[in-house]
């Protein structure tokens, strides 16, 4: 059994921490002890708990440069994205902690008395995380579920848990009851699957993986357990000829390849209308060879490398020798890199164009009108996020509406705001994360009726 695990730098190979692997025993513990914090939470005034929340974030936002730089070292993300990242955590809290005493039921009008709901909080909770966001992937799950008067046990992903493990240490520091917050960081068949399976705790939020999330689904239904999946993505950047090309074109390298492409919402498939496909791929190849590839700890850089070695090796099937397309550069020696590279003659249903690469690999393919590029766009199991490039408002609406995902953007690449929901259609997920509702979500709806004619 594996009792340790080691944390390299995906930049250098060399190692970083070596952190004990939890076991099912002290998951069980750890289950026990948050229980019995969650209670303490949950009798707190709304207020005082908002403002420990606030407490914390402003934790977060003071030690901010050494999150990003522990993101740096142990994800490979460039220090740009990584201070984003840490102000994101910072700002998810301070979110969450507005919501605390606005979390309320409803009265509804019904005869012979009077009716109300109560949004309960339902528990221990359970957020298993990936390695290829650690800090805000985390802090999706904790912060609402902190909010709306949960305990929160995290299994951060086995190669990225030092981000979180310094959470839990700012959660402590703030002021948060003990155990309320705990992290376990461990293998995800052991402390992950000790955590879906244990009875006492209520939801799992998973973000990993189509394949892992549909076995955490399958055994939380013995349990009728409560359950968010945010899983893969094969999202289309879609450029009709009426678009501004130029920007469109310049725009789609950083759309797919940010965080080096282990992004769920990478733009991988782009579709250019036929008509300016050959325009686009000139002005797409300066763009793609001008993205700065290198050491992550520099500020100018905008793509660093793979996660691990197992994660280059995936990408690297992906792309046939000397397949048709354009390629940027990476470094060569130590560190897990991959250039940027876009095929250009592959087919639509080419593994390379159907699955999620995860890595800084797209493919272009053509089409001929919007039906066209409608059924595109949908020819996936998937459905996370999309772009839409047109100067038609009209199209920009329709093609919105006809896209089977839970997240696009028209002339623009965004996809997570903390401010708006997030998650996935068909195979990408289930249930919403972030925005107005992120609370609801970890909330059960109990209804009350009070008879006023006894
Ligand atoms: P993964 O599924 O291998 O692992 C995710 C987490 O689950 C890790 O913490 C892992 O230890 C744990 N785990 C693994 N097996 C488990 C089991 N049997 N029971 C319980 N936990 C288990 O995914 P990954 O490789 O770390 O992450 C990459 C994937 O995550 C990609 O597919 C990506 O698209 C997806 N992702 C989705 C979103 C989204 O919001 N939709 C965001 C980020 C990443």
């Amino acid at each position: 059994m594996i009792t340790e695990h080691r944390v390299l730098n995906p930049a250098t190979e060399g190692l970083v921490a070596t952190v004990p692997a939890t076991t099912v025993a002290e998951v069980d513990a750890a289950v026990t002890r948050a229980a019995a914090a969650q209670q303490v939470w949950a009798a707190l005034a709304p207020a005082d708990r908002a403002r420990l929340l606030r407490r914390f974030a402003v934790l977060v936002d003071e030690h901010g440069e050494r999150l990003a730089r522990l993101e740096v070292t142990e994800a490979g993300h460039t220090l740009g994205n990584a201070r984003w990242e840490a102000g994101n955590v910072r700002d998810l809290l301070d979110y969450a902690a507005g919501g605390v005493e606005r979390l309320t039921g409803r009265q509804i009008p019904v005869p012979g008395g009077i009716d109300v709901t109560f949004l309960e909080p339902l528990g221990v909770i359970g957020v298993i995380a990936p390695w290829n966001f650690p800090l805000p992937i985390a802090a999706w799950g904790l912060a609402p579920a902190l909010a709306a008067g949960n305990a929160v046990l995290l299994k951060p992903a086995e190669t990225t848990p030092l981000t979180s493990l310094h959470l839990a240490g700012l959660a402590r520091e703030a002021g948060l009851p003990e155990h309320l917050f705990q992290v376990l960081p461990g293998a995800g068949e052991v402390a992950g699957r000790a955590l879906v399976e244990h009875p006492g705790v209520a939801k799992i939020v998973f973000t990993g993986s189509t394949g892992v999330g549909k076995q955490i689904m399958a055994a939380c239904a013995d349990r009728v357990k409560r359950l968010t999946l945010e899983l893969g993505g094969k999202s289309p950047n879609i450029v009709f000829a009426d678009a501004d090309i130029e920007t469109a074109a310049a725009t789609a390298p950083l759309s797919f390849l940010d965080n080096a492409g282990q992004d769920c919402c990478a733009r991988s498939r782009i579709l250019v209308q036929r008509s300016v496909h050959e325009r686009f791929l000139e002005l797409l190849a300066p763009a793609l060879a001008a993205v700065v590839v290198g050491d992550p700890s520099d500020e100018k850089t905008q793509m660093g490398p793979l996660i691990s070695r197992t994660q280059l090796e995936r990408v690297r099937s992906y792309v046939p020798e000397g397949a048709a397309g354009i390629r940027g550069s990476a470094p060569e020696g130590p560190g897990f890199w991959f250039p940027p590279t876009v095929l250009t003659d592959v087919p639509a249903d080419a593994r390379v164009a159907t699955e999620e690469v995860f890595g800084p690999v797209a493919v272009v393919l053509p089409f001929e009108d919007e039906a066209d590029a409608v059924r595109l766009a949908n020819a996936t199991e998937y459905g996370l996020a999309g772009s839409i490039w047109t100067r038609d408002v009209g199209r920009a609406l329709r093609v919105s509406r006809a896209v089977r995902a839970g997240n696009l953007s028209v002339n623009s690449h965004s996809a997570v705001r903390y401010w708006t929901p997030f998650g996935g259609y068909k195979q990408s997920g289930l249930g919403r994360e972030l925005g107005p509702d992120a609370l609801a979500a970890f909330t059960e709806t109990k209804n009350v009726f009070i008879g006023t004619e006894a």
